[in-house]
């Protein structure tokens, strides 16, 4: 447990949400309820909040953030995107606005277990910048999903990637680490690739992931393969590397073939060569050519992205207004530190 001496840390739990109306309430039940108890115990000083991030929401989430937000001595503050950026982009936005010795970033869907952050604490109290909570099995999963995770995980490793296995963005980071990353600069966003290389010493606590409370998932299949195509290519060069060498092998082989052709034509009776030897080569050359100009694109649409600087995202409010506080932030609100402090 904590030093009696030291204050416990101020705790910032960061919580996107994306048409969460179905279970908000709830999950701020529970939250409320965990943080008290946190407060209680003498884990976490009593300004420790719950930041719920509003991503661009359709239905009825944010008035349900304003209206928790707003009541008489609130654990919560809202924060509310002015259009839908997307999971990473969201959780990010409420790791740079939330203020506290340590932020723990959740999803709304209460398919992670409350129950860890204390474990998680304590493993910050014990000298952890990040705190990793991984999932111990993925028996709530479907086949498909658990097959293809599984897939996608050893395939960083093998292309050089470092990522936690099995841990999504469920974890603690202390007010180091965030100001490390911070200094991450980059449009295309892919946590779970960055956070790593922050290089703070860090640790894992395990938990068993629940089924989603309510609601359906946020991440059907089209944006689960953006993000794992997004953690292979703002992390690993290998692709374009592979080309190189699938470039070099087929070099070589057209010029076996070549070398076959030329034989032909001059020792050979058959002076014609055979259609498949001119067809065969060219069909493949220009597979693999059409196959290499689309992954150099995909490094080049990176890079122009990368270079225009874009603003990640606009805070349209904060709950509850401060006095004297823009709501809007200025581009770039990515980069710069909160103009929001806890109380
Ligand atoms: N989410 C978000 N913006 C999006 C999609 C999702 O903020 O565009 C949030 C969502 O509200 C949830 C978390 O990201 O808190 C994870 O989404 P979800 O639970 O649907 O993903 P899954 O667990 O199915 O992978
Ligand atoms: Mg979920």
């Amino acid at each position: 447990m904590t030093d009696p001496a030291r204050s416990p840390p101020v705790v910032a739990i960061v919580v996107p949400c994306f048409n969460e109306q179905e279970v908000l309430t709830e999950t701020c039940r529970r939250l409320e309820a965990l943080l008290s108890g946190l407060v209680l115990d003498g884990a976490a000083h009593a300004d420790s909040r719950v930041w719920l991030v509003d991503d661009g929401s359709k239905d009825s989430t944010w008035a349900l953030i304003q209206d928790v937000a707003c009541r008489p001595g609130a654990l919560f503050r809202g924060l509310k995107l002015s259009r839908n950026r997307g999971h990473q982009i969201a959780l990010l936005a409420g790791l740079m606005t939330a203020r506290g010795d340590v932020t723990i970033s959740i999803d709304a869907d209460l398919q992670d277990d409350l129950d860890v952050m204390p474990r998680m604490l304590a493993a910050f109290e014990a000298g952890h910048d990040i705190v990793y909570a991984v999932r111990s099995s993925r028996q709530t999963d479907t086949f498909f999903k658990r097959a293809t995770a599984t897939a996608y995980y050893r395939l960083l490793e093998r292309l050089g990637v470092e990522i936690v296995f099995n841990h999504a963005d469920y974890r603690l980071m202390s007010r180091r680490a965030i100001e490390a990353l911070r200094e991450y600069p980059e449009s295309n966003v892919f946590l779970r690739g960055i956070v790593p290389q922050l290089g703070y010493p860090s640790t894992t606590v395990e938990f068993v992931r629940h089924e989603r409370f309510a609601g359906e998932s946020k991440y059907p299949l089209r944006k689960m393969l953006a993000l794992a195509w997004q953690g292979v290519t703002s992390f690993s060069a290998a692709p374009l590397r592979a080309i190189t060498a699938l470039g070099v092998g087929v070099s070589v082989i057209s010029l076996a073939l070549g070398g076959w052709a030329l034989w032909v034509r001059l020792f050979s009776p058959d002076a014609v060569p055979g259609w498949a030897s001119i067809v065969i080569p060219l069909f493949l050359i220009s597979g693999v050519q059409l196959l290499s100009l689309g992954i150099i694109g995909e490094y080049l649409a990176k890079i122009f992205l990368e270079t225009k600087r874009r603003p990640l995202y606009f805070i349209e409010r904060l709950t509850p207004p401060q006095p004297g506080v823009a709501e809007a932030q200025a581009p770039g609100a990515a980069a710069q530190p909160s103009a929001f402090d806890a109380p």
